[in-house]
């Protein structure tokens, strides 16, 4: 094992909003980087909502969801950190030599001086339908995510679940299905009381308390082509005719390896405790981003950027105590100046100054 260890600095475990600015930041401290994510790509849950406008981002107009997602990755690989996909962290643990060991799911063993958490709020699994055999649509017009609108144009789409994304979903896809129906058990909605009235004023028919009992293939047994709801206090059975059936019956979340790891960590109600340097109970393992809490804590991307930062700049005290505590602002940081040089030659400067 001994000669086959390649120890980094900075081991950011998830690859979302947090995870990228973080290894953004630790490139830019000088810091050895790789990141490790259990999705085929990094985004986090950026990668949920790829078509939403985002307006509360700090110096960006407002921007869908897909391009903030761009603009992260081709950020978070300027100083080229290591990049694992499909890696799944199961056990954090730590050697008498203050060497971090992570196992992933492949088997790998990731050796870090530091940890930095930014898993959000784990890994991300989709509650299912629990009708037997519904995973055979999931190929074809059984969704449990919106990639793109364009998908459910002129159709007759269900919408099954009351959360935040099934009441944005049925108003972004209203003006441009054919007929939207919500379906759920209880008479009241998630998210924004705005959005909700929103639904409710529009052409949006909402069934409450209701839930989809059955679903009813085509003749290849392909398609759902219609769904059974019942109807929670009468017991009443409808059938109804669908193009596509959407459900958000929420998520589950695993975060096992941190509330399970023998370095036990601080938590409450399963989310991490830091302070505000975004140090957690266990010298060396910072966190950023979703997971965390403190006081004043901004479960936002903004927030996310900052907590980043923070947790960057105590790995690298951690690691080199001398260090200075902060970063010099890019402008004046010797890391840029010949990629800045880079990018005037080559024109690729947004602004170059004056008034246009
Ligand atoms: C529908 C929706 C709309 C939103 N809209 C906005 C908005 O308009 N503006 C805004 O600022 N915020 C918005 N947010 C919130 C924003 O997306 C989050 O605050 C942000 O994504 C948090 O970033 P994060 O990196 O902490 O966590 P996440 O984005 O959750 O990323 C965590 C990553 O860690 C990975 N991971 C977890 N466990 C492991 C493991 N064991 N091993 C390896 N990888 C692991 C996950 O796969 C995931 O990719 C929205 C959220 C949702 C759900």
């Amino acid at each position: 094992m001994g000669n086959q260890e390649d120890i980094y600095d900075v081991t950011i475990i998830g690859g979302g909003p947090a995870g990228l600015y973080s290894a953004f930041y630790s490139g830019m401290r000088d810091l050895k980087t790789k990141i490790i994510e259990y999705q085929s790509q990094l985004g986090g849950k950026v990668l949920l909502y790829p078509e939403k406008i985002i307006w509360d981002i700090g110096g960006l107009p407002p921007t869908p969801g897909q391009q903030v997602l761009s603009n992260l990755n081709q950020q978070g690989r300027t100083f080229d950190p290591t990049i694992c996909l499909n890696e799944q962290i199961k056990e954090l643990t730590r050697r008498e030599d203050g060497v971090f060991l992570l196992r992933g799911s492949s088997g790998e063993t990731h050796y870090s001086k530091c940890i930095i958490l930014a898993v959000g709020h784990g890994i991300f699994k989709t509650t299912k339908l629990e009708i037997e055999g519904a995973d055979r649509y999931e190929v074809t017009n059984l969704h449990y995510t919106v990639q793109q609108l364009d998908t459910f144009k002129g159709k007759n789409v269900l919408i099954s679940g009351g959360g935040n994304s099934a009441v944005d979903w049925a108003n972004a896809l209203e003006p441009i299905a054919s007929s939207v129906k919500v379906v759920h058990r209880r008479d009241q909605f998630g998210g924004h009381e705005s959005n909700v009235r929103q639904m409710k004023n529009s052409s949006v028919e909402v069934l409450t308390p209701y839930c989809v009992e059955e679903l009813h293939g085509d003749a290849e047994g392909t398609q759902i082509e219609r769904v059974t709801l019942k109807q929670l206090e009468t017991e009443e059975r409808v059938e109804q005719q669908v193009d596509a059936v959407i459900v958000n019956h929420g998520y589950k979340m695993d975060l096992d390896f941190l509330l399970e790891s023998p370095l036990n960590f601080e938590t409450q109600e399963g989310i991490l405790t830091v302070n505000e340097k975004m140090e957690t109970s266990v010298p060396g393992v910072l966190a950023a981003g979703d997971l965390v809490s403190n006081d004043g804590k901004l479960r936002l991307i903004a927030g996310a950027y900052v907590d980043g930062a923070k947790a960057v700049n105590q790995a690298k005290l951690f690691i080199e105590p001398e260090a200075t505590e902060q970063a010099y602002v890019s402008s004046h940081n010797e890391r840029f100046k010949e990629k800045n040089e880079e990018l005037t030659k080559k024109g690729l400067l947004a602004y170059a100054g004056g008034s246009k």
